[in-house]
């Protein structure tokens, strides 16, 4: 547990207020969407889309998830060294060459092609191991997966599910545009369910053991599309924001990250002075001007250089000029009050007025998914239960299961 003397020193220039009530209202929500003994598979891949994947990953164990995606070997490793005992299932690339890691941490692979399933299967024979695989199937998104059509496919599989040292127990592909309503996207969603349908049932007929399929994303969980299979991949949905503005919103999600920064300076500059770099700028009046200690590199998006604003005691205050790699400045002339150690929100809601991934993503030209991955790691992330910070990021509190963890790996944690 953090002694409470470390926390406020967390929150002494920018970071991030993740609401862990609000991913446990977000999880009841998507458990309605489910049918009984569907596997939900969080998808807490990218440091669970900017939140922070190990107190996210601890706090949904903690409320009966079980299962877990992450893009990388990395990524899971941390799950485990934090306590996550759950199933983790790596969606990308892992070296041939790190099979004894994932053997030795007991993580899935996902394995996409033939090539790689025999340069895992060669390195697992010489350390005398055995991985545990998902197969990936290519219906339809292009990017990796044994292609459904493939007349070899069913040869290609079965040869893979016998190789030594590789244990298939699952299959899945990755829908590309159940997040759009549009007719012609209704029609390619529908063919790539109706394309991982056959193919797993094709494979089941022919004794392939992938006895654990999966195929929605957040999208498809919204929209309910054929639950027939074991389990969903939820991702933005958790975080509690959609995929899309289009997707049906079939239940309600509460957004879990707000950004907060300190003034670090205020100023009144008269009539034409310039503010920041290439002046930009320029005062055509006395301006009352906020500098507050973010930028671009604290993930805060450049190109909404004189464009964006952020909320001063409830008011919003645009910024002036180029947003800088290390700060910013506000017009705050509206809310004369305001001095140095003040409170800024960047993202998240003051009085009425908020200020959404979806705002911010819509005036910089990039969806959601893009403004919660990026805020950077010198940004630190503090998590709210009641209203209170319970954690900070790596805290020890979330290490609390580390003995479980280790019991699960049939090698020691490193
Ligand atoms: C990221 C990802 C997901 C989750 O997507 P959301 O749209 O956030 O639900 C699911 N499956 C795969 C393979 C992914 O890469």
């Amino acid at each position: 547990m953090s002694s409470q003397n470390d926390v406020p020193s967390r929150c002494n220039r920018t970071w991030l207020e993740i609401d862990l009530d609000a991913l446990n209202y977000n999880l009841q929500q998507i458990n309605t969407l489910l049918p009984k003994n569907h596997t939900l598979i969080a998808t807490v891949k990218a440091n669970a889309y900017g939140h922070g994947d190990h107190c996210i990953a601890y706090t949904l164990q903690q409320s009966g998830v079980h299962f877990f995606a992450v893009s990388n070997l990395d990524e899971a490793i941390g799950l485990r060294r934090c306590g996550i005992c759950g199933e983790i299932l790596v969606l990308g690339y892992t070296q041939p060459d790190d099979a004894p890691l994932l053997a030795g941490y007991d993580i899935i692979q996902t394995i996409y092609a033939s090539d790689c399933a025999k340069a895992f299967s060669q390195v697992c024979q010489e350390h005398n191991i055995t991985i545990r695989a998902h197969l990936k199937l290519d219906t339809g998104m292009g990017r990796i997966g044994f292609l459904y059509d493939d007349p070899n496919l069913l040869m290609q599989i079965k040869e893979t599910s016998t190789l030594p040292g590789i244990s298939v127990e699952g299959i899945f592909t990755h829908l590309s545009s159940a997040d759009m309503s549009d007719a012609e996207s209704n029609v390619y969603t529908n063919l790539q369910l109706q394309r991982f349908s056959n193919t797993v049932h094709t494979l089941r007929e022919n004794g392939v053991p992938v006895n654990f399929a999966h195929i929605q994303n957040s999208a498809g969980i919204l929209r309910r599309l054929s639950p027939e299979f074991e389990g969903s991949r939820a991702g933005i949905i958790l975080y509690g924001m959609y995929p899309s503005d289009e997707t049906e919103h079939s239940i309600p999600l509460k957004a879990l990250m707000s950004w907060k920064a300190v003034i670090s300076c205020v100023k009144e500059v008269p009539a034409g002075h310039s503010i920041s770099y290439g002046r930009h700028f320029t005062s055509e009046r006395p301006t009352r001007i906020a500098t507050i200690p973010v930028g671009y590199a604290d993930g805060y998006p450049r190109i909404l250089s004189g464009k964006g604003y952020c909320l001063v005691n409830g008011v919003k205050c645009p910024i002036l000029g180029n947003i800088c790699m290390d700060q910013m400045m506000l017009d705050i002339s509206a809310v004369p009050q305001a001095a140095p150690g003040d409170i800024v929100t960047i993202m998240g809601q003051e009085n009425n007025i908020s200020i959404t991934a979806e705002v911010l993503a819509q005036q910089s030209n990039t969806i959601n998914y893009e403004i919660t991955c990026n805020p950077s790691r010198r940004v630190p992330r503090v998590y709210l239960q009641n209203r209170k910070i319970i954690a900070t990021e790596n805290d020890a509190l979330i290490c609390a299961d580390y003995a479980a963890a280790e019991l699960r790996t049939n090698t020691q944690i490193l």
